[in-house]
């Protein structure tokens, strides 16, 4: 049996996705004409107190076109500098915004509202306008760390009084949200526009879903259409998501508990110096004396896929396809490395 715990993104749709992936009514979706995408824009858009949702087929282009109507020329970014909109998105801040970017510091890939304030540049004709602060809930790079809605609220307060958009990456958001139990509407007043991924923890097969309010959310259609987003017949695809907003949030709960599970096994190893805090499903483990090339290496010869994560960690994300027959399994086979 191969255990892989490269990513959450890696899950097969459940015979029960499947079924309701046939029988999706559709139509074209670039003529607006697909019932089942119209469906969830407007569920994911009704959950956040959202006015409206943009169907996408990555959570790349929902932050991307979020950052595009968010910039433009000679204009700047603040956001983490471990996050995915800047390490992960191909250069597209710039390739396809022409924007600056502001890179802060900040503990487990969370950034301070002080420091957001501090970065905000000055009026200046030297200075590139600062237009766009971006969070990430869950933070990837962090550990799976998770933002409260508490820590947002004084971001927020300085965006709004300087004139700045806020987005959110919420690419693993629900597994946030299980995990503190706060609201997906709270959420949703926060921010001027939130990406959410389907094909992460929810266990679609391909989706993303930029929420925003209506004249965005227009604005963003156009947008996907200029990135090549535009989709057809996606009601296929968007009946997954549908039966993932009813089915699968509340069993992210499980991937966290076996998350913190085989974070206290990894915590016990001889090749572990330390295990970052695991919040919801992800579990960064720090290397004692091994490489990490090395430690995949000796990983894959027991058949336990994962992936390097800087100069010396290896990152664990569970899901959907992960269960504890194959928890009790990993525990075995990292004690024969
Ligand atoms: C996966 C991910 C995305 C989007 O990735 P796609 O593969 O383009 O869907 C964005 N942000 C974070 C934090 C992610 O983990």
């Amino acid at each position: 049996m191969v255990i892989d715990l490269r990513s959450d993104t890696l899950t097969k749709p459940t015979p029960d996705m499947l079924q309701a992936m046939w029988a999706a009514p559709v139509g074209d979706d670039v003529f607006g004409e697909d019932p089942t995408v119209n469906a969830l824009e407007e569920k994911l858009a009704d959950m956040f107190g959202m006015e409206a949702g943009l169907f996408c087929p990555s959570g790349t282009m929902t932050n991307q076109i979020a950052i595009r109507l968010h910039t433009g020329l000679q204009t700047e970014v603040i956001c983490h500098k471990n996050s995915h909109i800047y390490l992960y998105e191909g250069g597209g801040i710039m390739s396809n915004s022409h924007a600056s970017v502001k890179l802060l510091d900040g503990a487990f890939g969370k950034i301070s509202p002080q420091d957001v304030l501090d970065s905000i540049n000055p009026d200046d004709v030297h200075a590139a306008e600062t237009t766009l602060v971006s969070l990430e809930n869950t933070m990837n790079k962090g550990g799976g760390s998770i933002y409260t809605l508490d820590e947002i609220k004084p971001i927020k307060e300085i965006c709004d009084q300087h004139g700045l958009k806020l987005h959110l990456d919420g690419a693993r958001l629900f597994n946030a949200l299980v995990e503190s139990g706060e609201s997906p509407q709270g959420w949703g007043a926060m921010f001027d526009t939130i990406s959410i991924c389907l094909s992460k923890g929810l266990g679609c097969p391909v989706g993303s879903v930029l929420l925003g309010n209506k004249a965005d959310i227009k604005k963003a259609r156009k947008v996907r259409k200029a990135f090549g987003g535009g989709m057809r017949q996606a009601g296929f695809l968007a009946a997954a998501a549908i039966y993932a907003l009813d089915h699968h949030i509340d069993r992210l709960k499980e991937d966290h508990s076996r998350a913190r599970s085989l974070g206290r096994m990894l915590m016990d190893h001889p090749l572990v110096a330390e295990v970052l805090p695991v919040n919801t499903n992800i579990v960064i483990a720090k290397l004692s004396g091994i490489d990490p090339t090395e430690m995949l290496q000796k990983l894959e010869n027991k058949n336990i896929k994962t992936v390097r994560f800087g100069k010396d960690q290896v990152r664990f994300v569970t899901h959907l396809d992960f269960d504890d027959a194959m928890l009790a399994e990993f525990g075995k086979r990292i004690m024969e490395l």
